[in-house]
């Protein structure tokens, strides 16, 4: 039994970026307990499991805390000043012999926004390069990209209170009772009390199981249903036709693309009756406000900025946008990824999403050095530079590239042509473990004071609950120590949190009203321009009072040659389940492990059968780029031919199944699309 906590602080959940604040309860040094703080803005009073009892992994056995260099194949423990030594030689050896686009860095989700400005500024004024992307490359990029080209905000529209504002929700591709469990819990709430709810899942989830209308399709399909919705749309005159006279041009173009895209047409693609995708779209359409939500399983696919681009074409039809309750949301997993990238831990932009060819001098006079001016390289991009031996080295903060990338023997192909890996974690991740050479060892989130920004656009404080573990130092004094060590002391000289963040809200007009003294509770939500702005809870609503026009985008299905087919008859997605948070770092290391201690495959009943195989049993599961083993579970949550894989353990390593498959707008990887075959194990 823990002893009662002798002091609480206020602080944000270290997962998922529904941003629940909750208060940490400390004893001796040690966090005891974790309860929701009452007020917080999205969770209410409320915690999920993993909020109110995964804060173990801070004193876990095998947590780092002295920094390490690999001599001789082995890891030794190093002094900082050893350690930053040897990583600033062997940055400097490597940016002189073959220029600074040898080399990439990569923020993190988990890394607080102050840290990763921090990490982004380091790229491009210390090393000289863009090369700096961050994890929100393998997940929401496609939606960052595909709401920033159609409304001029890459962000979530509405917040999480617009939820009990809702009279329908669109959820396509997201399974947020498991993944987001305080907003699903929401959703569900409100549901219970009238709200119409959609689910576009190839698995009956839990909230596709509670749904009005659940659209099972098959997967990788998702452009060609939209595009049937939007067909349902004109042909039944579903359409807002004053919101599209007076802000959306494209209408007719766009209704001569979808006219042949009838139900029956997508059904036989999508694998779903067409009077279903009817059904799906009246309620839709005729539900004021209605608000789409989306996940991974929208935008891990070859066409995932498009799909998201479709999507947002139905809430345009609709006029469902620029009101409260309605809009386009991208769930976003990780608690700081929005801010990750927001901050220019992105190849292409700079902080607040400034274009590279707008913004330089503008960066300079702050930097007093300009950011490059060619976009960099993207993580997947950095990756395929380091197989054909381009890039050199890569500073990978918070991120485990090994266990998350897909086409798991292609990326340990890449990593191992590195001279130089520099891993800043709290563990020996599965990227140090293979290819580090140098480790430095960093805090978690309760050892450090900064902002995290939620998946609402939300800005809020994060709170140093204990001390330092060991010599672990935060992200910003190991980035600022190394700028030293390369001779930008001068421009990096600024490690406290509230100076760092000072200088983000010089360089982003959208955040200049997001002083520390305004976010001490709730937080704020960008834009906020100024000391008297409120933030803003809904986008978009002064953009069109004030006369903007979207433009509808016509989106065609691609083919995909990712199909299943004699040698590999099943097609596997891969996702997370309630217990587990991502690759397993955190979570994996924390009592959570015990209620669910591996991954799992889900087969359909029907299948099991004719492969003569049982629940429980360890099936080996191939596609065309690897294998592994797993558990059975047999339910009839799948479809028959479809399958479904957890990803979060490192030993099961289920992305040496997934492939080279990238979204070709943005690379995301195809995480949800793999032609596989099953036999015992
Ligand atoms: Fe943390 Fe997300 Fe759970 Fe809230 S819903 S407690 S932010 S994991």
């Amino acid at each position: 039994r823990e002893p009662a906590a002798t002091a609480w602080t206020r602080t944000v959940c270290p997962y998922c970026a529904v941003g629940c604040e909750l208060e940490v309860g400390v004893a001796d040094g040690r966090i005891v307990a974790a309860r929701p703080a009452l007020d917080g803005p999205a969770n209410q009073g409320h915690l999920c499991a993993k909020g109110r009892y995964a804060q173990g992994y801070v004193d876990a056995p095998d947590r780092v805390t002295a920094p390490r260099l690999r001599r001789n194949g082995r890891w030794e423990s190093a002094g900082w000043e050893e350690a930053i030594a040897c990583a600033a030689d062997g940055l400097r050896r490597i940016v002189a012999a073959h220029g600074p686009d040898a080399v990439g860095v990569l923020g993190s989700a988990r890394a607080t926004n102050e840290e990763n400005y921090l990490a982004q500024k380091f790229a491009r004024v210390v090393l000289g390069t863009n090369n700096v992307d961050c994890c929100a490359r393998v997940c929401h990029t496609p939606s960052a990209v595909a709401l920033g080209r159609m409304l001029g905000a890459g962000a979530a529209t509405n917040s999480f209170d617009d939820i009990e504002r809702a009279a329908c929700f669109l959820v396509v591709g997201a399974n947020p009772l498991e993944n987001h469990p305080v907003a699903g819990a929401r959703i569900r709430q409100r549901v219970r009390r009238g709200a119409r709810l959609i689910v576009v899942d190839p698995r009956r989830t839990a909230l596709a199981a509670i749904a009005d209308v659940h659209l099972p399709l098959r997967p990788g399909t998702d452009v060609a249903l939209l595009n049937a919705l939007a067909h349902v749309l004109f042909a039944e005159d579903l359409l807002d036709r004053d919101f599209l006279a007076a802000r959306v041009d494209g209408v007719e173009a766009f209704a001569a693309h979808v006219a042949p895209w009838t139900p029956e047409r997508a059904a036989g693609l999508c694998g779903v009756p067409p009077e279903a995708i009817r059904a799906a779209a009246r309620l839709y359409a005729r539900a004021r406000p209605a608000m789409c939500l989306h996940g991974l399983g929208l935008t891990e696919h070859v066409q995932g900025t498009e799909g998201v681009m479709a999507l947002i074409d139905l809430a345009l039809l609709t006029g469902q946008i620029g009101r409260p309750g309605a809009g386009v949301n991208p769930l976003r997993g990780q608690n700081n990824v929005q801010g990750a990238a927001l901050m220019g831990c992105e190849p292409g932009s700079l902080t607040g999403g400034a274009r590279l060819a707008d913004a330089r001098d503008r960066f300079a006079a702050v930097w007093g050095v300009a950011p490059p001016a060619t976009p960099g390289l993207n993580l997947l991009g950095m990756l395929d530079a380091a197989r054909a031996g381009r890039l050199k080295a890569l500073y990978v903060i918070g991120y485990d590239v090994l266990a998350s990338l897909a086409d798991a023997r292609v990326a340990a192909a890449a990593l191992a042509r590195l001279e130089l890996v520099i891993v800043q974690d709290l563990f020996l991740n599965e990227t140090a473990r293979a290819f580090g050479h140098v480790f430095l060892p960093a805090v978690s989130s309760f050892e450090k004071d900064g902002t995290f920004t939620s998946s609402e656009r939300r800005v809020q404080r994060v709170r140093r609950v204990l001390a330092p573990r060991g010599a672990a130092l935060d992200d910003a004094q190991i980035l600022c120590r190394l700028a030293a060590a390369l001779g930008h002391g001068a421009s990096f000289a600024q490690p406290q949190a509230e100076a760092v963040w000072d200088e983000v809200r010089r360089l982003w007009p959208a955040a200049a009203g997001l002083s520390y003294a305004r976010l001490q509770t709730r937080g704020l939500q960008w834009p906020c321009v100024d000391a008297g702005d409120p933030g803003t809870a809904v986008l978009h609503v002064e953009r069109f009072a004030h006369g903007a026009r979207a433009v509808l985008a016509p989106i065609d299905p691609r083919a995909d040659d990712e199909r299943a087919d004699a040698d590999y008859p099943f097609l596997l997605g891969t996702g997370r389940h309630l217990h587990a948070f991502n690759v397993g770092t955190m979570t994996g290391r924390t009592p959570q492990q015990a209620l669910r201690p591996t991954d799992t495959l889900d087969m359909h009943p029907y299948d099991a059968r004719q492969l003569g195989l049982g629940d429980g049993m360890p099936v080996r599961v191939e596609s065309r780029h690897g294998d592994a083993v797993l558990p059975l579970r047999v339910t009839d949550a799948v479809a028959p031919g479809r399958l479904f894989a957890t990803f979060h353990d490192p030993v099961r390593a289920v992305n040496r199944l997934t492939g080279p498959r990238r979204d070709t707008i943005t690379d995301t990887p195809d995480y949800k699309v793999t032609a596989v075959r099953v036999r015992p194990a």
